[in-house]
């Protein structure tokens, strides 16, 4: 699936907040960023279970929890006016000047990405 027709898709569920309006940016933005957190918190916490509690990864749990986290980071950029494609390249291509190689401890610890600023 394209990007674009997901962050389409998944903003057909963007409506019907109870008591806010989908024009209402700043509630939207708050509100798709708490649960942006919260859906990570679950991908964490299922994560946390399945190894330091010894439960196994379940993965169709994990799967579905992933799937949540995106939702909520396409209705955070659809909430922005960000695309959500331009969002993914601008991250690739901060991490090929980060990691030229692939990762390394190195690397990590230079961010070249960091110190390196336009003038
Ligand atoms: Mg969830």
């Amino acid at each position: 699936m394209e990007s674009s027709d997901y962050q389409k898709l998944a903003a057909r569920t963007l409506t019907d907040k109870p008591g806010f309006e989908v024009s209402d940016k700043d509630i939207m933005t708050i509100w798709n960023a708490l649960g942006l957190a919260g859906e990570a918190g679950e991908v964490s916490e299922s994560v946390k279970k399945g190894i330091f509690h010894q439960h196994g990864l379940e993965e169709e749990k994990l799967k579905k929890e992933i799937g949540d986290v995106l939702w909520y980071a396409a209705a955070l950029c659809t909430t922005l006016g960000f695309d959500m494609g331009e969002i993914m390249q601008m991250n690739i291509d901060k991490l090929k000047i980060r990691y030229p190689e692939g990762f390394s401890v190195i690397d990590s610890q230079k961010r070249v990405d960091k110190t390196e600023r336009p003038t």
